[in-house]
């Protein structure tokens, strides 16, 4: 068995399990809060006390842990392990050598990756994209994010930067954004915009079931409760989901003129919403794209889960100790 830990590192969530790197199966799970409002360094000791247990699992049931993979809800440097930018989370994490600090702890070699190209790489070998040559996959959490696989090929870019699908201008002169650029993506189009859009309608006094799922506490209102409200129908919360659908759809157009690709893969939280997104931006790329084959591209949602992102850091793992 081919055994490596696998991190999940988000702005919301830490999650660790044990990964048999051969067929995606997990066990031994941690998932807890970040806390990240607490710091780095009280999160770096999270992340250490869960690789710590995780180890001695691993060593009760006989499996040999050959390394660990850390997928991180921002840009890690892939070649130093050094944080560049972690915008969700507060506090000074950039230039964090997180790599090192880490491996120092644990005395097992370690990987950084980007939490979506990390969920790419298992969605790739386990999940939506199994099989196919060329693959985009963007995940609509509390930011955007994205990764992809180009003729067979994790594709990765300088320092694995590749697939910054949330940074894309979708507004020239838009919003400033917390990347340092303007009017990207994920100020239109993430679950915070898609809260922010919601929030707006109950201020504004418009009659809407997103008000009343949190008896008018503005502060409650996410963008769950916005799927939440287009699926029992309210025509506002639908509304987000069209406009929210259409920025994607415009940003999916750029891709496929990029890697022009065979699958488009959908994760994170507010794919939960379903067709209620997936056809606003599939109608948005009809539209708009008329040089792709557009019939050609299957628009998919991610299999695997919540835990595709901690499978695919231990496929990162795997592949960096293994060297290929
Ligand atoms: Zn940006």
């Amino acid at each position: 068995m081919n055994c490596y830990i696998g991190v999940d590192l988000g702005g919301t969530n830490l999650r660790a399990a044990l990964v048999d790197t051969d067929t995606g199966q997990i066990s031994q799970l941690r998932n807890g809060p970040t806390l990240a409002a607490e710091g780095p360094q009280a999160v770096i000791g999270r992340i250490i006390q869960h690789i710590n247990e995780l180890t001695k699992a691993g060593a009760a049931a006989s499996c040999v842990i050959r390394g660990v993979g850390i997928g991180v809800a921002g840009t890690p440097d892939i070649d130093t392990g050094v944080i560049q930018i972690l915008p969700n989370l507060p506090g000074q994490w950039s230039n964090v050598p997180l790599q090192a600090i880490i491996e120092e702890q644990v005395r097992l070699p370690v990987a950084l990756i980007n939490d979506v190209r990390a969920l790419t790489l298992a969605e790739w070998r386990f999940g939506a994209g199994r099989g196919v040559e060329t693959v985009a996959c963007l995940a609509i959490g509390t930011g955007i994010g994205g990764g992809v696989v180009v003729n067979g090929q994790f594709h990765l870019g300088i320092g694995g930067t590749a697939g910054e699908f949330g940074h894309q201008v979708v507004e020239i002169d838009g919003l400033p954004c917390g990347c340092g650029g303007k009017g990207c993506l994920e100020l239109y189009a993430s679950g915070s915009a898609m809260a922010a859009m919601g929030v707006k309608e109950v201020m504004h006094g418009h009659t809407t079931r997103i008000g009343e799922l949190v008896d008018h506490d503005l502060n409650l209102i996410t963008a769950e409760i916005i799927v939440q409200a287009a699926q029992e129908g309210d025509p506002i919360a639908r509304g987000i989901l069209e406009r929210v659908g259409m920025y994607l759809g415009i940003a999916v157009g750029n891709i496929l003129g990029v890697i022009s690709p065979q699958r488009v893969i959908f994760g994170g939280g507010v794919s939960r919403a379903g067709d209620l997104l997936l056809k606003p931006i599939v109608r948005t790329v009809n539209e708009r794209v008329h040089v792709i084959p557009v019939g050609k591209v299957d628009f998919v949602m991610a299999e695997l889960g919540n835990h595709g992102g901690l499978v695919g850091a231990a496929l990162w793992a795997r592949r960096r100790c293994e060297g290929e």
